[in-house]
């Protein structure tokens, strides 16, 4: 008992203080995260993707664009910046073996009673089947241990039509960043109070994950900020270039170095 009281505390105050938002059960055990293109329809039955909520079609992103897509997400995330980085590119019936599948969507046209499509949207296992697999099985019997991690990009959003905002290829870089972030563990940072006093983030006030972790500063900057990335997206903060913010990176090397 007492060894226990002793691994516990040590665990606790060993801890460095970490500014961000995040979720300690999806860190993931591996530095190598891979990635594919689903580029079949029936290949999204194997993410958690919730296929019935919405109306669309399979989208394809352009071979050019994607490209770019890939080289931003290199760029952002590599092994000696952040630690944790991303792998493949590659379409997800050449590659099934990723962790990841991206699932490019269009949405239909018409009226429809189903909700619409966010920009992005992601999902880790929520509940940490990345960090306990064997409680999730134990816990989740009817979700396939085999399923997938999934990024929703769509690539028609209806929020874009007005001509003050910038266009949505030249958005979706910043879109991937963000939806990867949650991938590796990362909420909004504009969960936090402090965005009150953002002058950048009237409106985007919501409410945290009770098992998210929240310490140090505030981060305006950071890719999990809304009010920083519909700024720009919206034209009322000038452009800079997709990319991580200086905080952000060094929150990846804390969570993920010592796992390494
Ligand atoms: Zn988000």
């Amino acid at each position: 008992m007492r060894f226990f009281f002793i691994t516990l505390s040590f665990l606790l105050f060993s801890n460095p203080l970490i500014s961000s938002v995040y979720e300690p059960e999806v860190l993931w055990k591996k530095a190598a995260i891979k990635y594919c293109y689903v580029d079949k329809k029936k290949l999204i039955k194997k993410t958690s993707f919730k296929r019935k909520s919405y109306d669309y079609v399979l989208g394809k992103i352009p071979q050019d664009y994607r490209e770019n897509l890939d080289q931003v997400v290199q760029d952002q995330f590599n092994p000696n910046d952040t630690i944790v980085h991303f792998i493949g590119g590659k379409d997800c019936s050449d590659d099934p073996s990723s962790d990841i599948y991206i699932i490019p969507v269009v949405p239909k046209s018409g009226k429809s009673k189903k909700k619409r499509i966010p920009y992005g949207k992601a999902s880790v296992g929520y509940f940490g089947r990345v960090s306990f697999p064997n409680i999730y099985k134990k816990v989740f019997k009817s979700v396939p241990s085999s399923e997938k991690h999934y990024v929703l990009l769509n690539l028609k959003p209806v929020q874009y039509k007005h001509e003050t905002n910038i266009s949505y290829e030249d958005a979706l870089p910043y879109i991937f960043l963000h939806e990867l972030g949650h991938i590796l563990s990362f909420r909004h940072e504009h969960g936090r109070d402090e965005m009150l006093e953002d002058p950048h983030c009237k409106g985007k006030q919501e409410t945290m994950s009770t098992t998210a972790i929240t310490s140090g500063d505030y981060d305006p900057f950071s890719i999990m900020n809304y009010c920083y990335l519909h700024g720009i997206i919206k034209k009322r903060i000038p452009q800079t270039a997709p990319e991580l913010s200086e905080r952000d990176r060094e929150i990846f090397r804390e969570l993920y170095h010592p796992l390494f």
